[in-house]
């Protein structure tokens, strides 16, 4: 039996993990439920799998928690105290990061200095503070398994291999809604427009940064942290099917990939049972299908990204060359910018300029854990006075 923490349950990631733990009873149980404050619904996911630890974003919040729970758990907490209790006090084996934000990297960062097995679904913990998590992992024998599905592809694709013998690794990009737009259009682009996501369904934010390809640009930074690459071993294609997730090119000219149905719950299954397979997994029809197993023809294709339509991919890079905080400055500036075209406060074609003016304007300096969360800091301050200045044009 696994016994699992979920920080960020009612999200999307959150959502799917639990509804993978509740097909297989008989491996895994929920020992924490952390989330912000979606409160009804942490509820009703607590009074199902009655954990021990529950937490909301707020005192107020877990105050009104405790009144809608059926049962009594052991710990009602809320914010930081709490995520961090539902992570290292809670008595679970695998920690499930999948909250938005900064919010749990101390959390995360406890589960990792424990030596837990962290199934890793924060964006902004990964690209932030990766480097520094993965560093700490290898000292206490942590074990960070991705759940995006590109880097659960390329961790599938290494197992048993040596990350020295890797040329290349590709990470496939769906191209977004907008990926046959004209420059012209993307001026003009709505929320609506961008929000009608052709393959996977997901929270807003990753909507909007798939929309700009910022979230493959996010993506090459993770890969250079989990895998230890270089940024001259990466590369980006897109690949309009979401069929074929990521490949390895090892230095013998041998190419592996990991291909699968678009379901989210595959890698989220493979990290919760890992180094297991779960033996029922969801949406194997639709894999085979996508393959060409079943009754209709697949076609799967792949072409580079367009750097002048989608700069986002060239920003990434430059923020990873740079190093240090570099990236937690693009990532918050990107999280503001984006939320800012989500709100009709600025264009669709004024995100990419304002994450790059933040991180121009962002001095170099040691990436610590303060130091990641005051360049988290800097790239949101920096990009809301960038929002308000191009609201006055
Ligand atoms: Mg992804």
């Amino acid at each position: 039996m696994r016994r699992i923490a979920i920080l960020g349950s009612t999200g999307s990631i959150g959502r799917q993990a639990i509804d993978v733990i509740a097909r297989h009873p008989d491996r895994f149980s929920v020992m924490a439920l952390a989330a912000n404050h979606n409160i009804e619904q942490l509820a009703h996911q607590a009074n199902e799998l009655r954990p021990a630890v529950v937490s909301a974003g707020t005192p107020d919040l877990a105050a009104r928690l405790a009144d809608l729970l059926a049962y009594r758990p052991q710990i009602v907490a809320s914010g930081a105290a709490g995520l961090m209790l539902s992570s290292t006090q809670s008595q679970a084996d695998v920690v499930v990061a999948a909250t938005d934000g900064m919010a749990a990297l101390q959390a995360v960062t406890a589960a990792v200095r424990a030596g837990m097995h962290v199934a890793l679904a924060n964006k902004e913990v990964l690209v932030g503070a990766g480097r520094y998590l993965c560093g700490l992992a290898r000292t206490s024998g942590a074990r960070i398994i991705p759940v995006d599905s590109e880097h659960s592809a390329l961790f599938q694709c290494l197992v048993g291999e040596h990350v020295s013998s890797v040329a290349t690794v590709v990470l496939t990009a769906s191209g977004g809604p907008f990926w046959d737009f004209e420059r012209e259009q993307l001026e003009r682009a709505t929320p609506e427009d961008a929000l009608r996501h052709p393959i996977w369904s997901m929270g807003a934010k990753n909507t909007i940064d798939s929309a700009t390809l910022m979230n493959k640009g996010l993506e090459v930074i993770e890969a250079s942290h989990l895998f230890d690459l270089q940024p001259e071993k990466i590369r980006v294609v897109v690949h309009r099917q979401s069929i074929a997730h990521g490949f390895v090119v090892f230095a013998d000219g041998n190419v592996k990939a990991q291909l699968a149905a678009p379901d989210m719950r595959l890698p989220i299954g493979y990290a919760l049972a890992y180094p297991e397979r779960l033996p029922a997994p969801v949406a194997l029809t639709r894999t085979s299908e996508a393959i060409g197993l079943g009754s209709t023809r697949s076609v799967l294709t792949f072409e580079p990204v367009d750097d002048r339509r989608f700069p986002s991919v060239r920003l990434a890079y430059n923020a990873l060359h740079a190093g240090g905080t570099y990236p937690a400055v693009l990532s918050s500036a990107n999280e503001e910018a984006g939320r800012a075209f989500l709100q009709r406060k600025i264009k669709f074609t004024d995100i990419c300029p304002i994450v790059e003016q933040a991180l121009a304007a962002h001095p170099a300096g040691a990436d610590g854990l303060e130091e990641i969360e005051a360049a988290d800091r800097f790239g949101r301050t920096f990009a809301r006075d960038a929002i308000g200045a191009a609201m006055q044009r």
